[in-house]
């Protein structure tokens, strides 16, 4: 029951988060981020309304979807992808959320032309320096974006980030703001829609909503904190 209510929760604040920004409800989605969470968790929260899910970890996800496929849900790679996992990523992923550099996109697009399957992908931008977060700078995001158009196999849709952790979710505003700006000038530069940001997560995700997110990933706003 925790988990039903604590969804009906936050679907209540993303409307209100629409409404303050002037936005559709219908264009936000809660990803519900289910790193370490079980498979009843997840049917728990599927059975509330989410739809979406996203794990970080290849392994675990090995050993979780397989054993959810009767769920009719998206399942969204949220953590950073190793070339060497690519193999097993595209056969369970209906999305990757973390693209950030070239090697990657040529790997993926080898194995998604032998599966004969084209993937939904975002490309992940890292707005702050600090050294231990994945994605590709916002100076480099372009020539990623254009290698990605050129691959027969990837649908680029959108732009992900993880910004820094503040405590204040206010002090956030400017990375998500900033996200939202890379993303229009590079529909204008590229001429392509690219309706997707996927950013905000338990503490801050209102804020994001304000900023523009269509994807919100929630984990323990929805489950409780984790248990590692
Ligand atoms: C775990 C995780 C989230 C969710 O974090 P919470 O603070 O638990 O909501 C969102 N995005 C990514 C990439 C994550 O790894």
């Amino acid at each position: 029951m925790e988990i039903a209510r604590n969804v009906e929760e936050i679907k209540k604040k993303v409307v209100e988060a629409c409404g303050r920004a002037g936005r559709d409800p219908q264009e936000v989605k809660v990803l519900a981020a289910s790193k370490t969470r079980t498979p009843s968790e997840i049917r728990e929260a599927f059975k509330a309304g989410v739809e979406l899910f996203g794990e970080n970890r290849v392994q675990e996800a090995r050993d979780k979807i397989p054993a959810l496929k009767e769920l009719p849900v998206e399942w969204h790679l949220i953590g950073h992808l190793q070339t060497n996992k690519v193999k097993y990523a595209v056969k369970l992923f209906d999305v990757i959320e973390t693209v950030d550099r070239k090697k990657l996109v040529d790997e993926l697009e080898k194995r998604l032309s032998q599966l004969g399957k084209v993937m939904r992908v975002f490309i992940e931008v890292k707005l702050s320096p600090e050294e231990t977060k994945h994605g590709c700078s916002p100076e480099e995001v372009e020539s990623l974006a254009r290698y990605v158009l050129a691959k027969e196999h990837l649908k680029l849709e959108g732009l992900m980030t993880v910004p820094p952790y503040l405590e204040n979710p206010e002090d956030v505003r400017p990375y998500f703001r900033k996200l939202r700006e890379i993303r229009d000038s590079l529909q204008d530069k590229l001429g392509i829609p690219l309706p997707h940001l996927s950013m905000g997560m338990s503490h801050d995700f209102e804020v994001a909503i304000e900023e523009g997110a269509t994807i919100v990933r929630i984990g323990t706003a929805i489950f409780g904190e984790r248990r590692y």
